[in-house]
């Protein structure tokens, strides 16, 4: 009879306990992703100065063990205006978001804290090459996550106003 009792109880508490799991896909029932979540990586962006932090120096498409990634800088006008200290800007960015393994070796590798791991997730397609996002799109995801997160640079030398080019003449 104890027994009973005591599997009733256990019942009970169980019926009227929180869910601890969520309802896929109903987003006022799903279960919200942790700010340490590792989804696909996607490019931060500097609104101070109005350009995204990535200058295409290729070292994080070097060592993307997938090869999924692929990008071209340019000269960036606002470090000629002394407005930026980017000397090189990013002008495309590829990745084929279907080759990647969320292993984030690329965001490890970035020396500009121009690459995070957003918490983009969802990104099935019936198309074999149908996940290839180019530089508008990462940017976009990377500034979803920056605005949730309350990103900021981990790196001093990336935070604030732009240094002074170190050659450019004295005023
Ligand atoms: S994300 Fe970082 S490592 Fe990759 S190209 Fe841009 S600046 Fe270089
Ligand atoms: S997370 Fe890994 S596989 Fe994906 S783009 Fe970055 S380095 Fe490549």
């Amino acid at each position: 009879m104890i027994k009973l009792l005591k599997g009733l109880m256990i019942t009970l508490s169980a019926t009227f306990r929180t869910p601890v799991t969520g309802e896929y896909p109903i987003p006022e029932k799903r279960i919200p992703v942790k700010n340490k979540f590792m989804g696909f990586p996607a490019l931060t962006y500097d609104f101070e100065i109005d350009e995204p932090y990535c200058t295409g120096c290729m070292v994080c498409i070097r060592n993307c063990p997938t090869v999924c990634m692929s990008a071209n800088m340019k000269d960036n006008e606002k470090f000629t205006e002394n407005k930026s200290s980017r000397k090189k800007i990013i002008e495309n960015f590829e990745i084929n978001l279907g080759r990647c393994i969320l292993c984030g070796i690329c965001v490890d590798v970035c020396n500009f804290d121009a690459i995070e791991m957003s918490h983009e997730h969802e990104r099935s397609k019936f198309e074999r090459n149908g996940n290839r996002v180019e530089l508008p799109e990462l940017i976009e995801m990377g500034t979803k996550y920056q605005q949730k997160t309350n990103w900021s640079p981990k790196q001093e030398k990336n935070r604030g106003t732009p240094k002074k080019p170190k050659d450019s003449p004295e005023k």
